[in-house]
């Protein structure tokens, strides 16, 4: 299994994260990528990614707008220069829109030269999107990459899913899919064609309701499969398989 979303560098994970791999390993979830956030927490999340073989990307969330952008681009594409040759380097993200944060104008700033660097390197995007889904939309259509990539944490319509198969992205589906209540999404995922969709965690957050600890982990994954076979009403092997094929094209593996 590839969680393809998953923020196992974070603090939450400093005290337990070699039994939690161990964990992992034995659910057979053995391939993990680590997004990355902010050019102050890249050293950790590399220095993780190396010690674990973790794959992971490089970029700025909007959560973590920087003071300085200019500044904070300009160290971004130097370290995606250090890490072109790095095998474990397969992405650019998070980065994207949130309507619900502050500063949605220099958000757009900030994300729309990420996409630049992302036509430019030629790597997939990975897309943080909350309420901006038509905008999201114009921006993907006029940058036209080539790579592609995922909106990730997907929450839309079956009609915004369609507009983001037509140009060539994938959805990441995560514990949001274990809630009763997410129907729009249960349309998505049984009636979509399964080449569209990869899964994640998104862990430490997004936890699933229902579930004692309040930290979310990879180990959720096999949850979000089962559910994924229920809804299209066929077994989880052959699932499992499109879904880990659907990661390794996207990240050209
Ligand atoms: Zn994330």
């Amino acid at each position: 299994m590839f969680d393809t979303h998953a923020h196992l560098d974070f603090d939450e994970f400093d005290h337990d994260r070699d039994e939690l791999f161990n964990e992992m390993e034995a659910k057979n979830i053995r391939q993990i990528l680590l997004p990355g956030v902010s050019p102050d927490l890249w050293g950790k999340q590399l220095a993780i990614a190396q010690q674990y073989q973790c794959y992971f990307a490089l970029g700025i969330h909007p959560w973590y707008l920087p003071i300085d952008i200019d500044a904070a681009l300009v160290q971004l594409e130097q370290h995606i220069i250090t890490n072109q040759t790095n095998p474990l380097f397969v992405a650019i993200g998070e980065c994207g829109l949130d309507k619900l944060r502050p500063d949605f104008e220099r958000q757009q700033t900030l994300f729309e030269q990420q996409l630049h660097l992302a036509k430019k390197y030629q790597l997939p995007v990975i897309l943080h999107a909350v309420k901006c889904h038509a905008l999201l939309i114009e921006l993907l259509t006029k940058t036209a990459l080539v790579q592609g990539g995922v909106i990730h944490g997907f929450y839309g319509s079956v009609e915004v899913a369609k507009q983001y198969q037509k140009l060539g992205f994938k959805l990441g589906i995560g514990g949001l899919i274990l809630n009763p209540a997410a129907q729009k999404l249960h349309k998505v995922v049984a009636e979509l064609p399964l080449e569209l969709f990869v899964v994640e965690t998104d862990s430490p957050s997004m936890t699933p309701i229902n579930q004692l600890e309040k930290r979310n982990t990879p180990l959720i994954l096999p949850l979000i499969i089962e559910k994924i076979a229920f809804l299209r009403e066929i077994s989880t092997v052959p699932i499992l398989e499109q879904l880990n094929k659907n990661a390794l094209q996207l990240f050209e593996l």
